[in-house]
């Protein structure tokens, strides 16, 4: 029976790293703690838990322990990365980075619009290559449209009406029937 689990690449990477280097976070921890575990379940009911096991001033380990009415019944050998094939007997688990739902800029929240619109004037200042630069100024002018309709309230946001500074919704105020900076507009900002 085979399983196949994601996780969080910045997790993976992190244990996986453990497993190669002496990470000082983990080597100074008591021998055999373990310091991560998720439970796969397989339909006729056993369970097998993948584990990263500390080794006091060495790497961490890895290994899959297979349980069957909470008791175990076997373990795999001790493996040096998290990412990879756990194998007991007829039952398996593989481990791999988790795939990104959707990178399209659609789901992006304002503040990502925002970063991705500076990487780009970024990218299109450093670009040289006339096709490329369209392809920029496409992007450009896609993220800017999103970021023109977005709605701000999504991300509890607000646009003052005086300056236009995009801030907090709770450092917002009304004033004469306008929501603007409620500590005044930053000097900057002010047209
Ligand atoms: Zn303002």
């Amino acid at each position: 029976m085979n399983k196949t689990i994601e996780i969080e690449k910045a997790i993976l990477a992190e244990f996986d790293n453990a497993c190669e280097n002496i990470v000082p976070e983990f080597s100074v921890m008591r021998d055999a703690s373990n310091v991560f575990d998720r439970e796969v379940h397989f339909d006729d009911g056993k369970m097998m838990s993948i584990q990263v096991i500390t080794c006091r001033d060495d790497t961490c380990y890895t290994q899959g322990v297979l349980y069957e009415d909470g008791h175990e019944i076997d373990c795999t050998d001790v493996q040096d990365s998290l990412t990879g094939k756990f194998t007991v007997g007829d039952y398996s688990v593989t481990v791999e980075e988790q795939r990104l739902q959707d990178e399209s800029v659609e789901n992006k929240n304002y503040d990502e619009l925002q970063r991705d619109l500076e990487e780009l004037l970024d990218a299109r200042d450093n670009e040289n290559n006339p096709e490329m630069l369209v392809h920029i100024d496409r992007n450009i002018d896609e993220v800017r449209e999103l970021i023109e309709d977005y709605d701000l309230s999504d991300d509890d946001l607000f646009r003052c009406e005086n300056c236009g500074t995009v801030d907090d919704i709770e450092d917002s105020a009304q004033i004469a029937g306008k929501l603007v900076c409620a500590s005044g507009c930053p000097a900057e900002a002010r047209p």
